[in-house]
């Protein structure tokens, strides 16, 4: 199971292991022609991921993977072939930022109350002026001993309930499909079945998607069961959405998820790449 496209992947810009180039070097040995590098919130990957891309013949998508509030839940909204200096995006991303390091200096209190010193100082080293996210978090906990691995540690201090969580409102759905949408690009509801919705609240979401002019869903991903892509793809169906693949890849660590070892899109989905200008090479290597 391999595919030329992989359309979710992270870097060192946000919560990846990788560098950029590091990135699209290994997407390319693993057969990927077409890859899009999404980071969480930022685009500052893309410059180097584009040279990379350049010297070994890659085809590079400006992405992005957009954080929002809906519903009193987070989403996360993939943003395909973007013009990354497209301002609207720039500034909604910026003010994404600011949320993020307000959350991290937050989430360090709240550790810190519970005899977890260091945290910040911590996590921003760590991130090197990329995003800090709660990725940063776990591996600083599993590296003070707190817990043995980052599942763990996300169990047992990140996620809602527990003591390093912090609720955080982040972008309005409608705004960052909008931004995304008015950069040139296509906003693809990433990873559906994570959210663990039921079937009723994931029709909502995605009649509000598809409202705000949202345009794709990731159907495919790096471990999705068969039974998974055909939900997907029936929602897609359902709400008349193009199909999205991405391995969501983070780290040559988590060997279960591969770069572009993803299965087909099913053939009666309308893939994402079909709504780019050239199959999605309209704006390949754009300076
Ligand atoms: P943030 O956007 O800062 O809340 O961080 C979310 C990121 O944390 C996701 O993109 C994943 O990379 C990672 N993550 C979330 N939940 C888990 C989990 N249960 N185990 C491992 N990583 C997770
Ligand atoms: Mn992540
Ligand atoms: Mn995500
Ligand atoms: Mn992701």
């Amino acid at each position: 199971m391999s595919s030329i496209y992989d359309l979710h992947s992270h870097s060192t810009a946000s919560d990846g292991a990788l560098s950029p180039s590091e990135l699209v070097q290994k997407a390319s040995e693993a057969g990927v022609k077409v890859l899009a590098l999404t980071d969480h919130d930022t685009l500052a990957g893309l410059a180097e991921a584009r040279r990379a891309a350049r010297q070994c013949g890659l085809t590079l998508i400006d992405g992005v993977e957009l954080s929002v509030t809906w519903q009193d839940q987070c989403f996360h909204i993939v943003g395909l072939n973007v013009n990354a200096h497209h301002e609207p995006l720039r500034q909604g991303i910026e003010h994404l930022q600011t949320i993020r390091v307000e959350r991290a200096r937050e989430m360090a209190r709240c550790l810190a109350k519970r005899n977890i010193p260091g945290a910040y100082e911590a996590v921003v080293k760590m991130a090197g002026g990329g995003m800090i996210t709660r990725t940063h978090f776990a591996r600083y906990l599993v590296g003070q001993g707190y817990a043995k691995d980052v599942r763990s540690v996300f169990e047992r201090f990140l996620v809602k309930g527990k003591p390093g969580y912090v609720p955080t409102q982040w972008a309005e759905l409608e705004a960052a499909i909008g931004w995304i949408e008015s950069a040139g690009g296509v906003a693809v509801l990433a990873h559906p079945l994570r959210y663990k919705l039921t079937g009723n609240k994931m029709r909502r979401l995605l009649a509000a998607f598809r409202e705000a002019g949202g345009r794709g869903i990731e159907i495919v991903w790096g471990n999705s069961s068969a039974q998974d892509i055909q939900t997907c793809a029936a929602y897609a169906r359902q709400f008349e959405l193009a199909g999205s693949v991405g391995s969501d890849f983070h780290s040559p660590e988590n060997s279960w998820l591969r770069l572009g070892r993803l299965a087909p899109l099913p053939s009666a989905i309308k893939p994402v790449w079909a709504l780019w200008p050239d199959e999605g090479r309209g704006r390949l290597c754009s300076a």
